[in-house]
């Protein structure tokens, strides 16, 4: 492929910053991961990236990517203990006061935790020849050129020699920092408009544990691998059990608007044992912990519009959490960083010109029906603040309609789960041959 610069810089080697990484493999001479963590003990969490410690899904559409941009991550992952599973069939979906229905199907998905997920996207990237983590290194702020409107490079900090600063020369630099990223401070420093944030506040708090998982667990899933029991009426209580590398269960539980759980191990029994459906709790109440339950508070969902920035200097784009965070409840972020890492690609392969506007655009478009599934759910909770459209409305009502059919049917279950895994658009949920699946199951009396 033709060269577009010598040096690339991308700020953050979180999942962003490195799916970043590999699509500017292809296209520069060099490229530098610039990130203040430490390397840590395999599969370990780090401080850099606190939400490592928690329940990390990764959506089918996100394991196809990563395998695209990986051939044989998967099968790397599996032998390296990970779980493999059908997310339809060996999956236990409660939402809506009601299960889905199993089905066979062709979304696949991976158990394992966010550090070893990580762990292995990094492994593979660094065996690129031109890819190199520096660790333990600060991004400061962007170099500039005021007459090239141009970012140059960044100054950085080594950890271990705070009083000396140095700078790199980048040809592009990428922030994929995460949330608390300090672009729109940047941007505000150097004469730009910051970008608008939409934010939606949830206030999630969560709490996780690891146990071990024994073979006789499954029983009290119906056979099933992991539950996910949504957050939905009338408390607003969510909880997911996970199968992880190590032959371990994470189990995340959580609540909406200040509604916490427990730290201490009686109080997190018996948030379990509140949740409405009893499999999660069965699992863990004779089950040996393996961790002490760990807390993560969630503010909201934020979005930076930088799409509609009408200037924005050359040479600099943002990247992941950075542009858009996520209700984690909803398992998206890593998959929409993989799928920003094609757009980004396929920005490149028209050259660097207003390449920030054009991957702004892109990454916007992709983003959109994620932040719609993750917003409209919150919505359907009373208390959560927002604009509810006619169009919001119109969908919770429906999907609540859907769900009540799909318990019965596979067809629909496995179309919900396209959807929510980002692999199908929301429309295909009102094809009329859907539609007339659900408007039907909806007039027959529920089965047992
Ligand atoms: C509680 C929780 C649960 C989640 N669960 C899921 C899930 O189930 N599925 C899913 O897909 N997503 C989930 N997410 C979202 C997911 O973690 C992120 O979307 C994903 O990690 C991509 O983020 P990122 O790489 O852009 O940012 P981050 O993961 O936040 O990484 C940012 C990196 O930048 C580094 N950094 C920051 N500032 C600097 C600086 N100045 N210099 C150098 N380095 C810097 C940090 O150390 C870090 O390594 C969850 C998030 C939370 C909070």
């Amino acid at each position: 492929m033709a060269q577009l610069g010598k040096h690339a810089i991308v700020i953050g080697a979180g999942m962003g910053g490195l799916l970043a990484a590999r699509a500017l493999a292809d296209w520069y001479g060099e490229v530098t991961i610039v990130e203040r963590d430490t390397r840590p003990q395999l599969y370990e969490p780090r401080k850099g990236v606190p939400q490592g410690r928690h329940s990390h899904g990764l959506l089918a559409r996100g394991r196809e990517v990563l395998e695209q941009l990986f051939p044989g991550f998967t099968e790397e992952m599996v032998a390296r203990g990970a779980q493999i599973g059908d997310i339809v069939n060996d999956g236990l979906w409660f939402n809506h006061g009601v299960f889905l229905s199993s089905a066979s199907s062709k979304l696949s998905g991976i158990g394992a935790t966010r550090p070893m997920l990580e762990g292995e996207v990094l492994r593979r990237l660094t065996q690129l020849p031109n890819v190199r983590l520096r660790e333990g290194c600060d991004a400061l702020e962007p170099l500039f050129d005021r007459d090239q409107s141009r970012v140059t490079g960044i100054h950085v900090k080594d950890r271990g020699n705070w009083n000396d600063t140095k700078t790199l020369s980048a040809d592009l630099v990428v922030d994929s920092s995460g949330r608390g990223s300090l672009s729109p401070s940047w941007l505000a420093a150097l004469g730009y408009a910051k970008p608008r944030e939409e934010q939606i506040k949830i206030n999630l708090g969560y709490m996780t544990r690891f146990y071990r998982r024994r073979p006789e667990d499954f029983e009290h899933l119906h056979g099933r691998r992991f539950a996910i029991l949504a957050a939905c009426q009338p408390d607003w209580r969510f909880g997911a059990i996970l199968g992880q590398e190590g032959e371990r269960w994470i189990v995340t539980l959580g609540g909406y608007l200040g509604d916490q759980v427990p730290a201490d191990d009686s109080g997190f029994l018996d948030f379990a044992r509140s949740l409405q459906k009893p499999e999660l709790y069965n699992v863990i109440k004779n089950a040996e912990p393996l961790s002490s339950p760990t807390p993560y508070q969630f503010t909201a969902s934020l979005r930076r519009r930088y799409e509609e920035l009408p200037r924005f200097p050359d040479g600099f784009v943002v990247y992941g959490d950075a542009l858009c965070s996520f209700n984690p409840v909803f398992g998206q972020g890593m998959t929409v960083a993989c799928m920003e890492s094609l757009a980004l690609q396929e920005c490149l392969k028209a050259g660097t010109q207003e390449i920030a506007k054009r991957f702004f655009r892109a990454a916007s478009r992709l983003i959109d029906t994620p932040w719609q599934i993750a917003v409209g759910s919150d919505l359907q909770n009373p208390h959560v603040e927002g604009k509810r459209t006619a169009q919001v409305r119109f969908i919770n009502w429906y999907i609540a309609k859907f769900f009540r059919a799909a318990q019965n049917n596979g067809v629909l279950a496995t179309k919900f789960l396209e959807v929510a895994n980002l692999m199908e658009q929301p429309a295909a949920l009102l094809r009329p041959r859907i539609a007339l699946l659900v408007w039907k199951s909806n007039r027959l009396p529920v089965r047992a």
